[in-house]
């Protein structure tokens, strides 16, 4: 009786959640599964957060719609987190708005500059809720391949300029989900360089700019000349402080982009609980060892399994961020049907690559969201599949 409307319609079906059914019959099955499939910290919040929770939530005035635009100190604080971590100064009260986690402000953000028919770039292999925020506000996917012989980095010289002449919003992720490639300030020039040419708006996801190894520190594109212009640039608490559950991130850049975004926000949501606003601040102010412990653990559980991956003969790329090992398989031509294979006989959960796109074919991705111990387990079980 109720028709979905067309754009509910234009939606990609959820790949995942075949895997994700089985997954849960395998469960219910009694079996004992190692789950390399989310990325999602198995680790908890740092104590010094939830305390700042605990606290902030006995305060009645933190009971009531929050403003729209965040606590100006938690603006604040973001403001001075930026300036310590890329020496790039940003305007507290015009270039900084708190988000009900990074994904919300992404799928929403589209909502204030596409029109019906108006091209978007994205990559292929992506994270997919991003593609259904923008089909969502009516844009028509503009597809980037991302491939291994170019370091999973789009070749911008690819784009016809008749895409180029319909397009409004280039969509960049690095460190990258599922690929874990990053992009350096060569790239992130050329890729300014290209927005301006074609009067482009970037959005750039920088969800695990703090999940780095081997010393590696990604680049926020704000650090570059030109990027003020034309850069909203999107930061989560999620990954880094293991807050994924707890809602909570923001947007960052050209002001003009950051007012329209809170704009179009003024009319849907009421804000972030302050509680965990107060928290934040106290996550972004607080001591930062918890965030390279876990990075020094994600390190050692990635050698781990890349020396086990190694030993099968199966191809990964030796990631400096993210917790993504992105793998190449022969056996994986179907990665669906081989992702279904390695649960029947091995009892482990991986993500096959199709779902994050069509390039994302022959690929696997493991998250490193499992204990050694358990890894070392896996890479045992897969020897014997
Ligand atoms: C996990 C993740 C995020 C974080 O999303 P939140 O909504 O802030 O939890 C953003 N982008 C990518 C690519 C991710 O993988």
């Amino acid at each position: 009786m109720f028709k979905l409307s067309k754009k509910l319609q234009a939606l990609p079906p959820y790949l995942f959640l075949e895997i994700d059914k089985a997954k849960r019959k395998a469960r219910a099955e009694g079996r004992d599964i190692i789950d390399l499939g989310i990325g999602d910290p198995d680790q908890p919040t740092p104590k010094y957060i939830i305390e700042a929770l605990y606290q902030a939530s006995q305060d009645p005035t933190n009971h009531r719609y929050a403003l729209d635009q965040g606590m100006p100190a938690l603006r604040r604080s973001i403001e001075g987190w930026y300036k310590r971590r890329f020496n790039v100064n940003l305007n507290p009260d015009s270039e900084i708005l708190p988000l009900i986690g990074s994904k919300e402000g992404i799928a929403h953000f589209p909502l204030a500059f596409l029109n019906q028919g108006d091209f978007f770039f994205f990559f292929d292999p992506c994270y997919p809720p991003y593609k259904g925020g923008k089909i969502l506000a009516g844009g028509k996917p503009y597809l980037m391949p991302l491939l291994e012989k170019n370091d999973f980095l789009p070749d911008l010289k690819k784009i016809p300029l008749s895409a180029r002449r319909k397009a409004k919003i280039i969509f960049v992720n690095y460190p990258n989900n599922p690929t874990s490639a990053t992009a350096e300030k060569s790239f992130y020039k050329e890729l300014i360089d290209f927005a301006h040419k074609n009067k482009l708006i970037i959005i750039s996801d920088l969800a695990y700019s703090e999940m780095c190894y081997d010393g590696y520190k990604p680049t926020s594109m704000l650090e570059l000349d030109g990027a003020r212009d034309v850069v909203i640039e999107f930061h989560s608490l999620s990954k880094t402080y293991n807050m994924t559950g707890w809602r909570i991130g923001w947007a960052c850049g050209n002001e003009k982009l950051v007012a329209a975004l809170a704009k179009v926000k003024s009319n849907i949501d009421s804000g972030i609980f302050s509680a965990i606003q107060l928290a934040g601040i106290a996550a972004l102010e607080g001591p930062q060892d918890y965030v390279s412990n876990m990075c020094s653990l994600y390190q050692e559980r990635r050698d781990v399994l890349l020396s086990g991956l190694n030993s099968l003969g199966w191809k990964a790329n030796r990631l400096k961020a993210t917790f993504y090992v992105w793998i190449k398989v022969p056996q994986a031509k179907d990665s669906i049907k081989f992702a279904a294979h390695i649960l029947d006989k091995a009892n482990i959960v991986v993500t096959p690559g199709i779902g994050f796109g069509k390039y994302g074919e022959g690929y696997i991705r493991m998250a490193l969201t499992v204990d050694k111990k358990r890894i070392i387990e896996a890479i045992d079980r897969l020897r014997n599949i």
